[in-house]
């Protein structure tokens, strides 16, 4: 079977198609699991681009599933393993996961342990973010005195996610799985930045979404830790006072924004094809980061999940649980935008 750029195949026997995101296409699988597909699809500006990123979908599953096994003993997670059903494209081996469908909570939970993006344009305008005071004179790619929670509502498909306080995520959610929410995002920060460095590797900021499995435990969900929902800083370059070279799709945002480009980001024109050289330079810091966080190369056929019963586990990960029913989110959330940590 040959690969599609931009897979939209038809819905496999057994599958639902419930929604496709700017990157990720979701079906449910029976009541209680999805099978989660990363496309190749870029997004820059809330914009999905017409040049997909070759084997993007597959780094960013991979590393998703990597980070979700170095998070075991603090936060369980929502994967079931990656034995497809019968019936779906080739194309998807290592894109897609089978999750345990959850209630997802109506906010993007944020760690930030250095200021950039949203952070900083708030920092600059109130001297705090989320709420959060913090020390006169810091600048673009400072480190924070400790790493704090700046929690952002889920927006509607092309609008930006906003940061709010933690008093509006008690309100939205309860002050008790608030609680649960802030302090499970900064343990989970607290463990990726730790492994992130001994990799030479800068973990600025992260965003993670959570959500509720059948008996009301609290579930890692979504990706977790991958350059589209976080921003990693090669520590060897990192320089405060200015943007910091990274790894994930600045590269993109650079040249759009260029004159190279030729676009106008507050026209209504969308934006141009990529050329080569920047399609080229931009999988490759997907696959640096990928390979430079893992210690694993990329390029080798997708990693074989060992054989276990059909219906089991498999990577290591959860065993299968069972769920009611719905992706309802909790609150009134909507649908999620695009690089969740630069709101
Ligand atoms: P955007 O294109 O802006 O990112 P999006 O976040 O809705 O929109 P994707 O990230 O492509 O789209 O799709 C993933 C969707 O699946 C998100 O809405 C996310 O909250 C949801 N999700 C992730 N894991 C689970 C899960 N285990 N159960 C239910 N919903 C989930
Ligand atoms: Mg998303």
């Amino acid at each position: 079977m040959s690969p599609s750029p931009q897979p939209q195949p038809d819905v496999p026997a057994g599958l639902t198609h419930l929604h496709s995101g700017k990157v990720r296409d979701l079906y449910a699988w029976g009541a209680d699991r999805l099978v989660m597909v990363a496309s190749d699809r870029i997004s820059a500006f809330d914009v999905v681009l017409a040049t997909p990123i070759p084997d993007k979908g597959r780094v960013l599953t991979q590393l998703s599933l990597w980070w979700f096994d170095q998070l075991t003993d603090i936060v369980p997670h929502h994967v079931v393993g990656t034995d497809l059903p019968a019936g779906c494209p080739a194309d998807w081996a290592g894109r897609a996961l089978v999750v345990q469908r959850l209630d997802m909570f109506a906010v993007e939970c944020v760690a930030r342990g250095y200021l950039t993006g949203s952070g900083l344009a708030d920092y600059q305008r109130t001297g705090t973010v989320c709420g959060v005071e913090l020390p006169a004179g810091l600048v673009d790619g400072s480190r924070l005195p400790e790493p704090i929670f700046t929690p952002a509502t889920k927006a509607d498909l092309g609008e930006h996610d906003e940061n709010v306080s933690y008093a509006a995520v008690q309100q939205s959610v309860g002050a008790e799985i608030a609680a649960e929410l802030r302090r499970l995002t900064l343990a989970v920060y607290e463990r990726a930045q730790g492994i992130a460095r001994e990799r030479g590797i800068l973990l600025a900021d992260t965003k993670l979404e959570l959500g509720a499995d059948g008996d009301g435990t609290i579930v890692l969900g979504d990706e977790v830790l991958t350059p589209d929902s976080s921003r990693f800083w090669p520590a060897e370059d990192w320089s405060p006072g200015r943007p910091q070279p990274s790894y994930d799709k600045q590269y993109v945002r650079d040249w759009l924004t260029s004159p190279a480009s030729g676009w106008d980001r507050h026209g209504d024109a969308p934006p141009p094809p990529l050329p080569g050289d920047v399609v080229e330079a931009t999988r490759e810091r997907y696959v640096r980061a990928y390979e430079r966080l893992t210690g694993r190369r990329f390029g080798e056929p997708p990693p074989r999940p060992p054989a276990r019963a059909p219906s089991g586990a498999n990577q290591g990960t959860e065993p299968e649980p069972t769920h009611p029913d719905g992706t309802t989110r909790r609150g009134p959330g909507g649908v999620a935008t695009d690089h969740p940590a630069a709101p």
